[in-house]
């Protein structure tokens, strides 16, 4: 997972991750309803076959059906696109029109067949929009503006309808469906809360995770890997390598007469140094070559599909871009190298490794600033 660095944006890309996962949930959370509620209106149809009239039966199923339909190939839609896309700038707007349009169908229609003189239909009727908003609980938790809004357009309009008879039974039925949507609403605000705290807190872990993982990745000093990085990697290119049977040459770089760098310009300067060589490795090789900080003042370079004599020329170039730095106050930096391939010695990494270091402790002994090989 890649991030930005400063603080606030960190908490922009979580926030903006959670708000995915969010989406998500939703699309996965509400497949059930799509169907669920067309069943639930031809159910209540069905029941009240005899009580509702059969024309508006006709006109409310058909709306529905299209609402459905549509909703049907938004889910269709958003499976089928591309994972990058399933964002919430892509999809919220669909999201909230097709819901707000079948739920307002869902609601309207329900008023439509409840026939006005007819206690148990009407019963019946609220029963079944009570049904609905307990399901549109369990299936827009994530989202709870979502939720609140699909249940206050299925309920409303038959419960506004209700309160304003003149029974009293149908006043109490209107009264207790408010109070039980007051309750409910205290409910979706809880859960959605909690569902979004769980997003944000494992999109948080995720993050910790990744930056620490760089964090022992990387050198701090030189931005190259680590010296466990380096042989992690070392060891699958070494894999390759011999699956593939290419020549694999090693590259060791200690700085020349470092101590003395230190001792006479501070160890600053001597970190200097040692951020600029870092530089110029990372700059001078190709991306299919592996490059790391051993430790101290020492480097470490493969270089898979390479032969003995090329590894040597690029070595030698090292050590003539390194010879050419400016660093100031120091006056001459310079680097011994020594180079090994896997053509002369192929029993293992630690054996290659071996044979460059060994390598470059001649280059030390013949005099520094140069290149040996094994
Ligand atoms: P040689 O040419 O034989 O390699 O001599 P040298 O002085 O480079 O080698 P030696 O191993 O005697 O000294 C290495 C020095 O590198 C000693 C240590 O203080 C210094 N050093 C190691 N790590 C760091 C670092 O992170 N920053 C700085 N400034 N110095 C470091
Ligand atoms: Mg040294
Ligand atoms: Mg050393």
């Amino acid at each position: 997972m890649d991030c930005p660095g400063s603080r606030n944006d960190q908490a922009f890309f979580i926030a903006e991750q959670v708000r995915t996962d969010r989406l998500q949930q939703l699309f996965r959370q509400s497949v059930s309803a799509m169907f669920g509620s067309y069943l639930a209106a031809i159910m209540l149809c069905w029941l009240c076959w005899d009580r509702f009239e059969h024309n508006v039966i006709f006109w409310w199923l058909a709306i529905l059906t299209v609402s459905t339909l549509l909703r049907i190939s938004l889910f269709v839609a958003y499976v089928r696109s591309d994972e990058s896309k399933r964002t919430p700038q892509h999809w919220e707007r669909k999201y909230w029109i097709t819901l707000v349009l079948s739920a307002s169908i869902w609601g309207g229609g329900a008023l439509a067949v409840m026939p006005a003189d007819d206690l148990l239909s009407q019963a019946l009727v609220m029963l079944f929009t009570v049904g609905m908003s307990v399901s549109a609980v369990s299936c827009y938790s994530a989202y709870r503006d979502m939720t609140l809004i699909s249940i206050g357009l299925v309920l409303l309009p038959c419960t506004v309808w209700l309160l304003f008879q003149p029974s009293p039974i149908q006043v109490g039925i209107a009264l207790s469906i408010l109070v039980f949507t007051a309750f409910a609403a205290r409910a979706i605000h809880i859960m959605s809360q909690a569902l979004e705290t769980a997003f944000r807190l494992t999109r948080e872990m995720e993050q910790t995770n990744s930056i620490s993982t760089r964090a022992a990745q990387t050198d701090e000093l030189t931005g190259l890997k680590s010296r466990r990085a380096f042989f992690e990697h070392a060891q699958q290119l070494y894999d390759e390598c011999k699956t593939k049977r290419v020549g694999l040459c090693a590259v060791m770089l200690d700085m020349d007469h470092f101590k003395h760098i230190n001792d006479t310009y501070g160890h600053q300067v001597g970190d200097l140094v040692l951020r600029r060589i870092g530089a110029v490795i990372s700059s001078s090789f190709r991306a299919t070559d592996i490059h790391g900080r051993l430790g101290g003042e020492e480097f470490a370079i493969l270089l898979p599909d390479t032969s003995i004599e090329v590894a040597t020329q690029i070595a030698e170039q090292l050590i003539d871009t390194i010879a050419g730095l400016m660093i100031e106050p120091v006056h001459r930096i310079s680097a011994s190298l020594g180079v090994a391939s896997t053509e002369a010695c192929s029993k293992d990494l630690h054996s290659l490794m071996n044979d460059a270091d060994k390598a470059l402790y001649r280059a030390k002994a013949l005099g520094r600033n140069q290149v040996a090989i094994a």
